[in-house]
């Protein structure tokens, strides 16, 4: 690499690292101050590259007030399990898809966009706290608005709250959808008493919360909720500016057999281009194709449009920040800076709980057969059936512990607990947030995500079975 930005024969380098007593192989990794004496040797100019100098090719100049246009808003559904989130999603897709579009294909893409009085709403389609928080954790905040789904013969239950707090600690503004309206026994002045104690007071308690009743399943008040969206919409008056470099964020991406990665990206800024090079998280890549929520190729998305994007170099992770640049080179420089600078942070975590470690551990002593893990999950029903699955992993001489299994982003409380019982924490369509990732690398605890069970029940499966040498 050296070498090579040098211009130099990669043999003369070695050479050189020689006489100066340095034994290098070619894909070795030398030190910043041994490689600016080699390159003076050479007769070229050194130039450090700092952090701030690579990402500074991202564009972040602010856009001028006249140049900022009206945006639709960005809404997301949260709320206890089973209340009705994905059913309002489907219901709202359903009653108000794009005009034009109507018994269209509509595809999964994790968001997707209605039409309300003439203006767009944009909904992102990922249920359930995960979305919002992995987003958070890693620095992308994507929802203007939260949809609070409260069921009217369930009322305020632990999710709830915990909808609350992540609205509130986001500063995001809330409307309360009461649903279930249609059941007998459903009483929506209890939800709205139960709120009261979560210091939601919503207007029907003099507070200045909107909140509607509604039925998910016969359509009851799906307008009104529409037009209270509209209206705390208004309020915000949110703008972007659609001339500049798009910037974007991952609401969902994976690895397609037949089409490579594809990431669902919601531009927050500026205009995504067919053609653009773009650099995602650790990854990079060329605009090769967008298609929207009806499936339809598009050759640009603005503001608050969800596009599925094709043409990366690898598969980014939901919340990761897209930017536009201006050539191949930098995308592949910040996308490679960032890879290096992740990996030496997880270098630099010592003794570090890995799945490999543990199983390196448990055969060196004989009597530990058990793999400790904690389960983190997006939504009640996947931690269950994760926790499920591990119990069936396993016989007589080797057992999957899970010390713990929750619902809800990965907490600092979460790395200390699998710290103290050398676990890996494996988030299901979770992550860690901030505090918790600098804990855990300070600590050597691995975190491992993922968004497909199978994924998980695999990899333990693999530890597990690693534990006695034979299958499981
Ligand atoms: P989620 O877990 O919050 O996404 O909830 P779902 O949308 O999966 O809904 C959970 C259950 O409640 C399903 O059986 C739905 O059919 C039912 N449900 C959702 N909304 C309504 C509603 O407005 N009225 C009635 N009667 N049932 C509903």
């Amino acid at each position: 690499e050296l070498a090579n930005r040098m211009s130099e024969r990669v043999a003369d380098v070695v050479k050189a690292l020689m006489q100066n007593g340095i034994m290098a192989t070619q894909n070795q990794t030398i030190d910043a101050d041994t490689a600016e004496l080699i390159i003076e040797e050479f007769g070229h100019e050194v130039t450090r590259v700092s952090d701030a100098d690579v990402e500074d090719v991202i564009d972040s100049v602010q856009d001028a007030d006249e140049d900022l246009k009206p945006r639709p808003p960005v809404i997301t559904i949260m709320g206890h399990v089973d209340h009705g989130k994905t059913s309002l999603l489907d219901a709202i897709r359903n009653a108000k898809v794009v005009a034009g579009e109507a018994g269209g294909i509509t595809q999964h893409i994790g968001a997707y966009q209605v039409e309300q009085d003439g203006k767009k709403l944009t909904f992102l389609d990922t249920p359930g706290h995960a979305a919002f928080t992995s987003m958070r954790s890693r620095g992308a905040q994507v929802t203007d608005i939260v949809v609070l789904v409260v069921a009217a013969d369930d009322a305020v239950m632990p999710q709830t709250v915990e909808a609350i707090a992540h609205a509130k600690a986001a500063n995001v503004p809330m409307i309360v959808a009461i649903n279930k309206i249609d059941r007998p026994a459903a009483n929506p002045d209890k939800v709205r008493t139960d709120l009261l104690q979560h210091e939601v007071i919503v207007e029907k308690m003099s507070g200045d919360v909107q909140d509607v009743e509604v039925s998910a399943i016969n359509g009851t008040g799906l307008e009104e909720l529409l037009e209270a969206i509209s209206l705390q919409a208004e309020i915000l008056e949110l703008k972007a500016n659609p001339e500049r470099a798009a910037q974007g964020a991952v609401i969902e991406a994976k690895l397609d057999v037949g089409r490579g990665p594809v990431a669902t990206v919601l531009v927050q800024n500026g205009t995504l281009r067919q053609g653009d090079i773009f650099v995602v998280g650790e990854q990079w890549g060329k605009v090769r194709a967008m298609e929207n929520d009806q499936g339809k190729r598009v050759a640009e998305a603005g503001p608050s449009v969800p596009v599925e994007v094709l043409g990366l170099n690898g598969t980014p992770e939901a919340g990761d920040v897209l930017n536009v640049v201006e050539t191949e080179a930098q995308a592949r420089e910040i996308a490679e800076y960032r890879e290096k600078a992740a990996k030496d942070k997880r270098a630099a975590a010592g003794a570090a709980t890995t799945l490999d470690q543990l199983l390196a551990k448990a055969k060196a002593d004989e009597n530990v057969a058990e793999l400790p893990i904690l389960v983190k999950a997006d939504v009640q029903g996947s931690a269950e059936a994760i926790v499920q699955a591990m119990e069936k992993i396993g016989n007589d001489e080797v057992r999957v512990r899970v010390l713990h299994s929750g619902v809800g982003a990965i907490t600092e409380t979460d790395v200390g607990l699998a710290e103290a019982s050398g676990a890996p924490i494996m988030g299901f369509n979770v992550r860690a947030n901030a505090p918790a990732r600098n804990s855990a690398n300070q600590k050597g605890v691995e975190i491992r995500y993922y968004s497909v069970i199978y994924d998980l029940v695999d990899d333990v499966k693999a530890a597990a079975s690693g534990l006695l040498g034979a299958e499981i």
